[in-house]
C-alpha cells in the first residue's frame, strides 16, 4: 500500500500537546523529518509530533486530492482490510453477535466495506472527514455516512455492536478522548478492531524518519503495546492482535519479500498492527505498568 499525506498549508497553526499515552509533557528528539518531528515522551516513549497541528488545518488537507487517492486505491486497500478481518477473526465474532449487528466504520473512505457488510445483514453506518469521498459512498453505493469526526456524529450510547477503524488512530489528535467515544457509542460487550502503522515493527525500527508511515498527517506513531494500553484504559479489554508486512513492495526481490513477510507476521514485527478487543462494562482497570517502549 503507497502511503499519501498532504503537505502541511503554509501558515498552519501548531499546538503544545502532552503524551496521549501517559499524559507525560516532557520529551525528548524523536525522528526529526524536516518540516515536523515526532518527539519521544520521557515517561512512556511514545513517539508523537509535538507541536500538533491545529485542527483546523488538519481537517482541510482531506479535500479533492485525498478523494482522488482513496478512490484510486479503493478496491486495493478494501482487499487488504478483508483479509485483515479474516485473519483478526472477524468472521467468527460476526457470528457470535447473531442478529445484534450494527457496524460503523470510522474513517471508511468511499465506503466499500459498508457495502460489503450492509449486504451480510448488517445495519452499518460510516463517519468520514473527507467530504466529497464521503458524498461518492452515500450516492454510489447508498450507505449512510456521515461527514465530519466521531465527535460531530453525536451518536447514542451504545448505538452500535462493532466499531471499526482502520488507518484513522494515528490521524486523530486526542486518541484517548477518541476511544473514550468510540467506548460510549458502543453497547457493552461490543467488539473494536482498530489498525495502525506498527512502530515497533521492522520497517519502523530500520527507516525511522524515513519510515513510510512517518508522514505530516501521523500524528501518534503506536506499537502493539502503547495501542494496548491505552485501549485497556478506555474501557476495553483487548482479546486478539496480529502484525503482518515484512518489507515493502519494490523494497527486495520476492523471494526474500515473501519469506520475511511470513516471518514478521508470525513473530509480530510486521509493519501494520491490528488488535481487536471487547467493550467491558465494569470500570477500566489500569494496565499493569512494565518498562517503556524502546527506541527503536
Ligand atoms: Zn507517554
Amino acid at each position: 500500500m503507497k502511503t499519501f499525506s498532504m503537505s502541511p498549508a503554509a501558515g498552519e497553526r501548531y499546538v503544545p500537546v502532552s503524551c496521549p499515552v501517559c499524559g507525560e509533557s516532557r520529551t525528548r528528539e524523536g525522528w526529526n523529518c524536516g518540516s515536523y518531528r515526532f518527539a519521544r515522551c520521557i515517561g512512556c516513549g511514545h513517539l508523537y509530533q509535538n507541536p500538533q497541528p491545529h485542527f483546523d488545518g488538519l481537517r482541510a488537507r482531506y479535500g479533492d486530492d485525498y478523494f482522488s487517492y482513496e478512490l484510486e486505491n479503493d478496491a486495493n486497500f478494501f482487499d487488504l482490510m478483508l483479509k485483515g478481518l479474516q485473519d483478526a477473526g472477524f468472521f467468527e465474532l460476526e457470528r457470535k453477535l447473531g442478529d445484534r449487528r450494527r457496524f460503523l466504520d470510522i474513517g471508511c473512505a468511499t465506503g466499500m466495506l459498508l457495502a460489503y457488510l450492509k449486504n451480510r445483514d448488517w445495519r452499518v453506518q460510516g463517519v468520514e472527514i473527507c467530504e466529497p469521498a464521503a458524498r461518492y459512498g452515500v450516492e454510489k453505493r447508498k450507505v449512510p455516512i456521515a461527514v465530519g469526526t466521531l465527535d460531530e456524529a453525536a451518536f447514542q450510547d451504545a448505538a452500535f455492536s462493532f466499531v471499526h477503524f482502520s488507518h484513522v488512530i494515528e490521524h486523530v489528535p486526542d486518541p484517548r478522548a477518541f476511544l473514550l467515544e468510540v467506548n460510549r457509542v458502543l453497547e457493552p460487550g461490543g467488539y473494536v478492531i482498530t489498525v495502525t502503522p506498527n512502530r515497533a515493527g521492522l520497517q519502523a525500527r530500520v527507516f525511522r524518519e524515513r519510515w513510510r508511515s512517518s508522514i505530516a498527517d501521523h500524528l501518534n506513531l503506536f506499537s502493539r503495546r502503547s495501542l494496548v494500553r491505552l485501549l485497556s484504559e478506555c474501557g476495553f479489554s483487548p482479546i486478539g492482535w496480529k502484525t503482518w508486512g515484512g518489507i515493502a513492495k519494490g523494497m527486495a526481490p520476492n523471494f526474500v519479500k515473501a519469506p520475511l513477510d511470513r516471518l514478521a507476521k508470525l513473530a509480530g514485527f510486521g509493519d501494520v498492527v491490528l488488535v481487536v478487543s471487547q467493550k467491558i462494562s465494569r470500570k477500566p482497570q489500569d494496565p499493569p505498568v512494565g518498562p517503556p517502549d524502546g527506541a527503536p
